[in-house]
């Protein structure tokens, strides 16, 4: 067992760990870098970029199935070839993958080590025969996915968003548990490949995080493409069967059990903290293995951070990044930036894709605030009709006292770009009326959303 001492250890290489890891080095720490599993963790190799580049290939096949609704014929029938649909994802994986590892191995003050790492005291980690020790340590441990204890699991062949990645065929049935965002994106892109799909979903509704609307806007466009929704499934078993996996729904409606040839668990994530001997530093985690943090990010251990989805604050990329960014900003320049500065925003990357910025109807509600509302469906934009692709809506909410920008969503074409044309007016604490007076390039989405503003009513308690 060797012993190293360094400035500053980091475990993981998320979202965060890498850049962190050039920055502490660019200042002239001794950083030592640890990953246990491919370079960029879950986004580059089994997350965000696999999927939206899966995504693009169901796009495009759909749009290709639509063809002569914009006068293309494309003779001969339309066939998705699955092996490269994975190569392209793979290639485009890949580079990231390959390009974040030689990032760190090229750091001047870096030392890259492979292997899985665990705290052996407050300020020192064990990774295979090495025992290092440093004044600061960050957690970039990410998650992986849940694998739910219903009945019968343990006994079928089952897949998750990470063995997904590994599909070069096309499933004749995929069953998919989850009806939020894994799933409804894992969902669509099957459809359109050419599977049968259905979603099965315990809430009475999709995404039930998000307003009714929305639930209701994504559940009308993905059952228009033939995918099959069971709600309210609340008694959940699955078995082997002669006909492939069956899964009990148990739904109030419809048949009591649904059969398909492959299940797609995507019921949720589970921080990688279990594993990590959080207890031998000191680091308290919450009842679901989250690692209990600050305002800064500091966990219960004053020699250790925790950034990305481990810490409970986020789950996406963003957030991740932005911890990275809170963390070193406070670390190297004494910026004072908080986590609790930050406004929610996020996609659901259908298509349309839904995008979000700040709060929520319901959430306003909760808040017992005042406030006004403005909604437009996309049949009334007029770029969403010229590409053919007008299902959804948008809404803005609107704070009635302060004239602040609440909240904006788009389920719509472009619905994850345009929302963010109001997020810099909201960091800004602006009123409504300078977004709403400033002029847009037509014809956009975005366009609509200062006629939406001049369109507000008070918002139904
Ligand atoms: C299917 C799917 C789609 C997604 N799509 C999006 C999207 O479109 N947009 C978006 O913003 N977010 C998306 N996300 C979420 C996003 O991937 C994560 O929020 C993001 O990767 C941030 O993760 P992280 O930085 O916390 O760590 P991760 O990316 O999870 O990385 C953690 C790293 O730590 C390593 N590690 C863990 N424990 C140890 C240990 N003890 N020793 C050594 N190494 C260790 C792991 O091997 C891994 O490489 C998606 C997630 C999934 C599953």
């Amino acid at each position: 067992m060797s012993e190293l001492a360094f400035d500053a250890i980091i475990i993981g290489t998320g979202q965060a760990g890498p850049s962190l890891a050039a920055r502490l080095s660019h200042a002239g720490m001794k950083v030592a870098v640890i990953e246990r599993d491919k370079f960029g963790g879950t986004c580059v190799n089994n997350g965000c970029t696999p999927t939206k580049t899966m995504v693009a290939s169901a796009y495009a096949a759909q749009l290709a199935r639509r063809g002569a609704d914009y006068g293309v014929d494309i003779p001969g029938p339309m066939r998705v070839d699955m092996k490269r649909v994975k190569a392209r994802k793979d290639e485009v994986s890949g580079r990231s993958t390959h390009g974040i590892e030689q990032w760190m191995r090229g750091l001047a003050h870096g030392q890259v080590f492979l292997g899985h790492a665990r705290f052996d005291g407050p300020q020192a980690v064990r990774v295979v025969e090495h025992r290092l020790t440093a004044p600061r340590i960050f957690l970039n441990v990410g998650g992986r996915p849940l694998v739910p204890k219903i009945p019968g699991v343990d006994d079928v062949p089952y897949l998750t968003n990470v063995s997904m990645m590994d599909v070069d065929f096309l499933p004749e049935h995929l069953i998919v548990v989850g009806g939020s965002y894994i799933g409804l994106e894992f969902g669509q892109m099957f459809r359109r490949f050419g599977s049968r799909v259905t979603i099965i979903e315990m809430a009475p509704r999709l995404i039930a995080r998000e307003d009714e609307d929305v639930s209701s806007g994504i559940a009308e466009i993905l059952t228009a493409e033939g995918i099959e929704l069971r709600l309210n499934a609340k008694c959940l078993a699955v078995s082997r069967s002669a006909q492939g996996i069956e899964v009990q729904v148990d739904c109030q409606e419809g048949a009591p059990s649904v059969t398909g040839s492959h299940v797609l668990l995507a019921v949720g994530r589970v921080p990688n903290t279990d594993d990590l001997g959080v207890d031998a530093a000191g680091i308290e985690v919450d009842e679901r293995g989250y690692i209990k943090v600050d305002d800064e990010l500091r966990t219960t251990n004053p020699h250790v951070w925790a950034l990305g989805d481990c810490n409970g604050k986020g789950a996406f990329t963003h957030t991740s990044y932005n911890d990275y960014e809170i963390v070193a900003d406070n670390l190297l320049s004494n910026a004072g930036r908080k986590v609790s500065d930050r406004i929610t925003v996020y996609a659901l990357f259908t298509d349309p894709p839904f995008g979000r910025v700040g709060m929520s109807e319901t959430d306003i509600r909760k808040a017992g605030m005042r406030a006004l509302i403005g909604k437009r469906a996309m049949t009334r934009v007029g770029r969403a009709i010229e590409k053919g692709e007008s299902q959804g809506f948008m809404k803005v909410l609107v704070d009635a006292d302060s004239s602040r920008i609440l909240g904006m969503h788009i389920l719509g074409t472009s619905g994850d770009e345009a929302v963010h044309t109001v997020l810099d007016a909201m960091y800004a604490k602006l009123p409504f009326t300078a977004v709403q007076h400033g002029v847009r390039i037509h014809p956009t989405v975005s366009e609509l959303i200062p006629t939406l503003l001049g369109e507000l009513k008070p918002l139904p308690v």
